[in-house]
């Protein structure tokens, strides 16, 4: 299936001069969502994953139904204050300033195979926030997996010594 078709540009979003990829479309889609649910379960498959993460609030979106299929547990990375329990944080840089990512500090067991999955890679920033928030808590890396790449950001730079999956790249 050529899942691309099913992403819609949006120009000028969220401000002028930005292509925004809309994967809703791939999601309001059956045959799409599962095609390219399928697409990452069969990529985990090989590195013997023991837990999901993924950042919100898209990373959900992708990342569960993955979840779900390989029976394995999902672990949400969120803004800071929407987890209710004890945390970690991660600060990373934006374009303009900085943003923070937590997880639950006992999301992830020491040793545990970690895959993270979110929709799209663009300049790195939340990926690589996200892999020391597991690296933190002792998790390894296995892999990160997402529907869309924009290699034009080189957003793969930042995860030189991680494996990374798209299933679209522009
Ligand atoms: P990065 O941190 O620069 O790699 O940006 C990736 C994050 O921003 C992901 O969590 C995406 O959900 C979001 N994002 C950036 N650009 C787009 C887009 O064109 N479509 C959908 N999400 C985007």
């Amino acid at each position: 299936m050529d899942l691309k078709k099913f992403v819609t540009i949006v120009d000028d979003y969220p401000k002028p001069g930005v292509s925004f990829k809309d994967i809703t479309t791939i999601m309001d889609n059956g045959e799409a969502y599962k095609y390219a649910t399928d697409q990452i379960v069969e990529y985990a498959q090989d590195l013997d994953v023991d837990i999901i993460v993924g950042p919100e609030a898209r990373g959900f979106i992708i990342g569960c139904p993955v979840a779900y299929a390989l029976q394995v547990g999902f672990a949400p990375v969120r803004k800071p204050g929407k987890l209710p329990r004890e945390t970690i944080s991660v600060f990373y840089d934006l374009e303009y300033g900085q943003d923070e990512l937590t997880i639950h500090k006992d999301a992830i067991k020491p040793g545990q195979r970690v895959l993270i999955v979110d929709d799209l890679l663009a300049t790195g920033g939340t990926v690589g926030a996200t892999v020391e928030l597991v690296e933190k808590l002792g998790g390894v890396v296995a892999g990160c997996a997402f529907l869309i790449e924009l290699s034009y950001l080189n957003g793969r730079e930042k995860l030189t010594n991680h494996d990374i999956r798209a299933l679209i790249t522009y």
